[in-house]
């Protein structure tokens, strides 16, 4: 018995001209995915790619791997037979068993691109579904809204029986959107908001700054575990670790109080800002929503955003924390997220902070600081590591 993978593509499928540049995309990063496990061979018809293992493999681990890719819109794994309707019939009831024994209701879907098939489509499926039934005298069909499709696809290369397709990841594949920074803190929301914009195509490089010794060697493995848990969907990522002790020291000595929180935020986003064009990425990531924090007001995001000129992407921006928690537990970074570690955004953080900072007072106040001198400082001790999945 030979069994294979089939990805299916959803939206790439409306990409149109691009469609093949999409698609190949996918398969180099599907690629990624499955080569540790062993030699597999590739091609793809119909926005359906099939991946053919060419030693014995455990397809159930090839299946979780696969569930992680950016742009599958469905998967699942399929009985491969010779091209003949009584091959198809002869392994169908041993195959399907177990599916068809947990199910009440099914139909059986024949698509045939191979026009030589002496049969056509709708005699596949009656014939096939009949003998079903035979086996499996418990079953009804329902073409409505069946608990299990059938699938029988006679394709150039040989028949293929498969059924219990699930939902893939979806989006589309990451690199077909280009490059940006993720703001990555230890918490909740900036991992979630980076594994959306990975989910759109974004290629993620992260950017952390800490605060030695008021955080702790621990509040940034926390961060490297982090980031580490989105590899399996981002594939490799870079992180650049800046520090930034020396600014919130001057910021807390030069500056008053209740500005603290939207001047630190100013100065992460210039050097995120000089680090992403440095690697010619094309926007920043954070996790901000709007009204959460003192510094997440439309006001405070108004003057962080006005420090640089590249596209800020907010996406969870208009999420509930509830919501945010629970693609965070979906991805399996909610764990890690909570653990107690400080960040250095709470080292400094006022009691009563602006939460309609007027952007004119704010200039002011930071310009009794050398935020350029600043800036390049720590642009220039910032080191890298990188995190592969
Ligand atoms: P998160 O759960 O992502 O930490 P938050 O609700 O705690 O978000 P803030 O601490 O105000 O909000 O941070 C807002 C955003 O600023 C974060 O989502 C992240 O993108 C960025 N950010 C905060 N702290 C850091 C940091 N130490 N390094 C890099 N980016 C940070
Ligand atoms: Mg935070």
């Amino acid at each position: 018995m030979k069994e294979i993978i089939l990805l299916k593509d959803g939206e790439i499928a409306l990409k149109g001209l691009n469609r093949s540049s999409f698609e190949d995309l996918l398969i180099k990063n599907v690629k990624r995915k499955l080569a540790p496990m062993g030699k597999w061979t590739y091609w793809k018809a119909q926005s359906t790619i099939y991946c053919t293992p060419e030693e014995p493999m455990d397809l159930e681990e090839a299946l979780e791997r696969v569930k992680k890719v950016f742009g599958v819109a469905a998967y699942c794994r399929a009985l491969v037979t010779e091209k003949s309707y009584d091959a198809l019939a002869a392994a169908a009831p041993d195959y399907l068993r177990e599916t068809l024994l947990a199910a009440r209701t099914f139909k059986v879907v024949a698509k045939r691109s191979d026009k030589s098939f002496p049969m056509q489509s709708p005699e596949i499926c009656r014939e096939l579904g009949g003998l079903l039934l035979s086996h499996f005298p418990h079953l009804r069909v329902d073409v409505e809204q069946p608990e299990v499709t059938v699938m029988a696809e006679i394709r150039e290369r040989g028949a293929y029986l498969h059924a219990g397709q699930q939902p893939g990841a979806g989006g589309i594949p990451v690199g077909s959107s280009g490059r940006a920074a993720l703001l990555i803190s230890g918490g909740i929301d900036s991992p979630v908001a980076g594994w959306m914009m990975a989910k759109r195509g974004i290629e993620l490089s992260a950017i952390h700054f800490e605060s030695p010794p008021y955080t702790s060697e621990r509040a940034r493995q926390k961060v490297f575990s982090l980031i580490e848990k989105l590899t399996p969907w981002c594939g490799r990522i870079r992180c650049y670790v800046v520090p930034f002790t020396r600014i919130q020291e001057q910021i807390k000595e030069g500056c008053p109080e209740e500005y603290f929180t939207i001047i630190m935020r100013r100065f992460m986003m210039r050097i995120a800002d000089t680090l992403a064009r440095r690697a010619k990425m094309g926007a920043l990531i954070t996790g901000e929503s709007v009204g959460q924090v003192a510094s997440q007001t439309m006001l405070a995001l108004g003057c962080t955003d006005i420090v640089t000129r590249l596209p800020v992407f907010r996406p969870v921006i208009g999420m509930d924390k509830l919501e945010i928690v629970e693609i965070a537990r979906r991805i399996d970074t909610y764990e890690t997220s909570i653990l107690p570690y400080e960040d250095c955004c709470t080292v400094f953080t006022p009691r009563h902070p602006r939460t309609r900072p007027v952007l004119e007072t704010v200039e002011e106040i930071e310009n009794r600081l050398d935020v350029a001198s600043l800036c390049e400082e720590a642009v220039s001790a910032t080191v890298t590591h990188w995190f592969n999945p």
